[in-house]
């Protein structure tokens, strides 16, 4: 049936393409894609021969506005080169766009780079904050991670191999040296998971810099810090108060 098809794919294994989406991509009207080079490679493991339009946030409103337009009759699928669509790629204005003229939208889900991670670290999954790319420069960098300092949550970070070292030891200096994993290549031949302290990875990162994808998970803030004399009294008085 029309309307717009949001369609998960691998982050590396190509068998990890559920047969829903697979289905999905062999019979959709048209699929929107960021790399018509990458898509081409799935839809062939796929067996689709459906076109493809390249599609980004920042494509000219005209490009949106024209696949909402055939979402009316047509399945229109949305794919991105690795992964859930709109998980740190394009696809929030789509999807806001169809709902607003009132197209059906629906979701295949399956593999994301961030949850796969999350489930390998071995660090509490209750909650998390994820935050997709750091900016590049240290400065915005630390103000960002000082906005979240004290999030009660796992945090979770995509990051590129080059820049692992500098992040993680922005990471130490802003939010103190918790304990952290970095996911190397998931569900590919070099998967990797490195745990250790902040510092630790960062000096391992800065030895040698880690090649392939990257997710960087970092565990919650410690325990609240010890009361300070003016809060024990407080509650001494507190308690004295309440005393028969
Ligand atoms: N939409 C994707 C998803 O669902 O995970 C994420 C797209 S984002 C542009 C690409 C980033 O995701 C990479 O730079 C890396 O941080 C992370 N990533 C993607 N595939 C990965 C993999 N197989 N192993 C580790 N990290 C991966």
């Amino acid at each position: 049936s029309p309307g717009l098809y949001i369609v998960a794919g691998p982050i590396g294994n190509l068998s990890d393409l559920s047969p829903r989406a697979a289905e999905i991509l062999r019979d959709a009207d048209v699929i929107a894609v960021e790399d018509s080079r990458v898509s081409a490679r799935l839809l062939r493991h796929a067996g689709s021969d459906r076109p493809m339009v390249p599609y980004h946030d920042h494509s000219d409103e005209r490009v949106r506005a024209r696949l909402v337009e055939r979402m009316a009759g047509e399945a229109v699928a949305l794919l991105s080169d690795a992964g859930t669509p709109l998980i740190s790629d394009p696809g929030y204005k789509l999807v806001r766009d169809a709902r607003a003229a009132g197209r059906m939208v629906t979701s295949l889900p399956g593999p994301c780079a961030a949850i796969a991670a999350i489930t390998l670290s071995g660090l509490p999954s209750d909650r998390f904050l994820f935050m997709g790319f750091l900016p590049s420069k240290t400065k915005a960098r630390s103000d960002t991670l000082d906005e979240i300092r004290a999030v009660r949550a796992t945090l979770v970070f995509y990051e590129s191999g080059p820049r692992c070292a500098a992040a993680l030891g922005d990471m130490q200096a802003v939010l103190g040296d918790r304990p952290a994993a970095l996911c190397r290549e998931i569900s590919k031949t070099f998967e990797e998971v490195l745990t250790g302290s902040l510092s630790e990875l960062a000096a391992a990162c800065a030895a040698r810099e880690p090649r392939g994808e990257i997710v960087l998970v970092v565990g919650p803030p410690g325990e609240r810090p010890p009361p300070d004399e003016a809060e024990i009294e407080a509650a001494l008085r507190d308690a004295l108060a309440r005393l028969p």
